[in-house]
């Protein structure tokens, strides 16, 4: 039976020094959400994020727009945090509504307020090995492994999903920790014989059960990123009784991947406020 990689508990943990940190720094860190529109889900992400600020002390303000707000309508609400002082953190809830225009929304963001990462200056940041600030889920994972000493350098992982905010940017983390990094996709041809050479497997693509038992060499790594609904219950993409006895380590869902990408927002906050009083701290 694999090890239970607890992403709840070590969030919880880290979320707690987070408080007693910025309790202690005199910062009174900020930051502002955007949501567009009442998407359930997207609704209860950002109440998600606003409950771990209240946790540590770090203040929040939410801004909504209607469903059929324009794109110049949301570059106006980002311009105006943008300008706000008070603010050091800014947060986009994607998706976007289908008329927003996401790429010239994400751009719009002042790059050292950018906490989640997705700006494509960060993003370059990130993928010259000089990281800023790196989108929170796969930042999150990298913690993940290091609370648990899951050795990266060196090791061969296979990233499956080659989003902005999840694919890409995870790998480029491993291979700026020494991974030997394979990003899968779509089009990836003999896709089972790709994952059978992870020391390493992260799947981010949104399916459930989708990595099964024979996908998997045995001691592997397995990191769970997917969101699904199977049968009214929350899963994985991971099909996670089964292989959970052929793995080394594996991430349950909930309570994997989800909190340590919230409990990152909320370090990335920090930092940018640390970052307004000291550009060094970079
Ligand atoms: P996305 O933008 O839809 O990307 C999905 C990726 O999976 C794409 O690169 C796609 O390939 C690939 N893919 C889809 N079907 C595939 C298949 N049969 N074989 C191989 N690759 C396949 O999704 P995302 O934003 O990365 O999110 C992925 C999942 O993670 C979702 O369930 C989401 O809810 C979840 N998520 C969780 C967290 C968290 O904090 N836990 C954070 C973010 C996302 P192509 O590029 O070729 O289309």
């Amino acid at each position: 039976m694999a090890m239970i990689l607890d992403g709840k508990k070590i969030a919880d943990v880290r979320l707690k020094i987070l408080k007693e940190e910025i309790e202690s720094s005199g910062l009174s860190p900020r930051l502002a959400t955007v949501i567009v529109g009442v998407d359930p889900a997207s609704q209860m992400y950002i109440r998600m994020k606003h409950r771990a600020c209240g946790q540590v002390g770090i203040g929040s303000a939410g801004m909504e727009l209607a469903g059929d707000a324009t794109t110049e309508q949301v570059l106006r609400a980002v311009t105006k945090l943008n300008n706000d002082a008070d603010i050091h953190g800014i947060l986009i809830q994607l998706p976007l509504p289908k008329q927003v225009d996401t790429e010239r929304v994400i751009a719009a963001v002042r790059p050292d307020k950018d906490v989640d990462g997705f700006h494509p200056y960060n993003l370059g940041l990130l993928f010259s090995g000089r990281p800023r600030f790196a989108p929170c889920t796969p930042k999150g994972i990298m913690t993940l492994l290091a609370e648990y000493k899951i050795e990266v350098a060196g090791s061969r992982a296979v990233m499956i999903g080659r989003s902005i905010d999840v694919g890409r940017p995870m790998s480029a983390l491993l291979t700026n920790a020494d991974a030997t990094v394979t990003v899968c996709h779509s089009k990836t041809k003999d896709l089972a014989k790709e994952l059978t050479r992870a020391d390493i497997l992260i799947s981010a693509i949104g399916k459930a059960h989708f990595i099964t038992r024979e996908m998997v060499s045995p001691g592997a790594t397995v990191i769970d990123v997917g969101i699904n609904q199977l049968n009214g219950k929350l899963v994985g993409d991971v099909d996670f009784a089964a292989v959970k006895d052929i793995a080394s380590a594996i991430t349950p869902v909930p309570g994997g991947v989800g909190p340590m990408t919230i409990a990152t927002l909320m370090e990335n906050t920090y930092r940018a406020a640390i970052v307004r009083t000291c550009d060094t701290a970079w």
